[in-house]
């Protein structure tokens, strides 16, 4: 089946059957990756060439230290003010879903967190433009949520924050598309949409702004201490990045981040396409230059249809296309594993259900 879920997300089939094959035994070492120890050679070699490869596929410059961690997103989402703002300091949130809310909401209890802009009113159909934005003169650093994963909505250009360091949650749009990733001061994302398995993160950040004392905070919650301890300050999620190392092996196999920027430009056109030329039996709602190439949620035009669409799609292989519970209708996540004969595939079922019910 093709599966547009949108996370955990839908792996490259070359991914599962390696693992499949080293499942039982890694290599010659007698015994399976997630058998072995995080300090052994075998796991340090995982470790070590999924770090050099990451670098090489984000090209990551060598001034920004790469940071492994469990605990999701979310666990970085409350970790960045402890580590990179003082106490009672501000920071700035554009809020423009609902992954951009929950990112305010973890900070809350360590910063004056700020609401630079908010496209709540709207609906969360667009982003507010930044000279709308009311940002904080001495804030920490303002963050933004690349692609919300709800909403579909993305960013298509990176905002200037002058001095104060951008900070850009890319869980569901990192490695989608070439970036230069000097605009920001840190960017972060959970593993589970375009680098693989869920249970692992990463946390890619300036070193400068490691340097900076943040607030009192267990070793465990110090990005610096983990940095220096390789990411394997305790027991790391071994097999989730091992997993993380070959789907981003898969990535740079296949071209890089160049390549697949333009296979998601493809797809995500493919269809927007097939709703806006529906005549409003789908409907995407939100503004045309901000839409998601991942995610793409849509309704149809009568609720009713909503359990058969699901029930005739899944019978034709097409699963896990219902949309999240805060939104209804359906949500197409097309990340990089998502092949170009997935999209058209439910592109052509819509066309179909669609000359049936219109
Ligand atoms: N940020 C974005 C954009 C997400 O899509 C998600 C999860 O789907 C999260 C944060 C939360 O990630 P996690 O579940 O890894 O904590």
């Amino acid at each position: 089946a093709f599966n547009f879920s949108a996370g955990p997300a839908t792996l490259p089939e070359p991914v599962l059957r390696q693992a499949q094959a080293e499942m039982l035994e890694f290599g010659n070492a007698g015994a399976s990756i997630v058998e072995l120890s995080h300090r052994g050679p075998e796991f340090i070699a995982v470790a070590q060439q999924t770090e050099a490869d990451l670098r090489k596929l984000l090209s990551i410059p060598d001034d920004y230290a790469v940071i492994f961690t469990s605990g999701g997103a979310t666990t970085i989402q409350a970790l960045l003010p402890l580590n990179f703002a003082e106490a009672g300091q501000a920071a700035d949130y554009v809020v423009t879903g609902h992954w951009g809310k929950t990112a305010l909401k973890q900070a809350k209890p360590y910063v004056a967190a700020n609401v630079a802009a908010n496209g709540e009113a709207g609906g969360y159909r667009s982003i507010p433009a930044r000279g709308e934005w009311h940002l904080s003169p001495d804030a920490a650093y303002v963050h933004i949520t690349a692609n919300e994963t709800i909403h579909g909505v993305e960013f298509r250009d990176i905002p200037e924050t002058g001095k104060v360091p951008l900070v850009g949650d890319f869980s569901s749009s990192i490695a989608s598309e070439p970036l230069d990733i000097r605009k920001f001061g840190a960017i972060y994302a959970g593993a589970q949409k375009n680098l693989g398995p869920v249970g692992i993160s990463v946390l890619i950040v300036d070193r400068e702004l490691l340097e900076r004392a943040g607030q009192p905070r267990a070793d465990i919650f110090d990005y610096r201490s983990q940095l220096k301890a390789e990411s394997m300050l305790n027991t790391p999620p071994s097999w989730n990045w091992y997993m993380l190392g070959l789907t981003v092996k898969w990535m740079l196999d296949e071209g890089g981040v160049a390549e697949f920027a333009a296979r998601n430009a493809r797809k995500a056109a493919v269809l927007y396409d097939v709703i806006d030329k529906s005549g409003g039996f789908y409907r995407n709602e939100v503004e045309a230059a901000v839409r998601s190439r991942m995610n793409v949620p849509f309704f149809l035009f009568d609720e009713a249809l909503d359990k058969p669409f699901l029930k005739e799609a899944a019978a034709a292989g097409l699963i896990s296309l219902k949309g999240h519970r805060a939104l209804g209708g359906m949500r197409a996540s097309i990340y990089n594993a998502m092949p170009e004969a997935g999209v058209q595939a439910l592109a052509d079922f819509m066309k179909d259900f669609q000359a049936r019910n219109g």
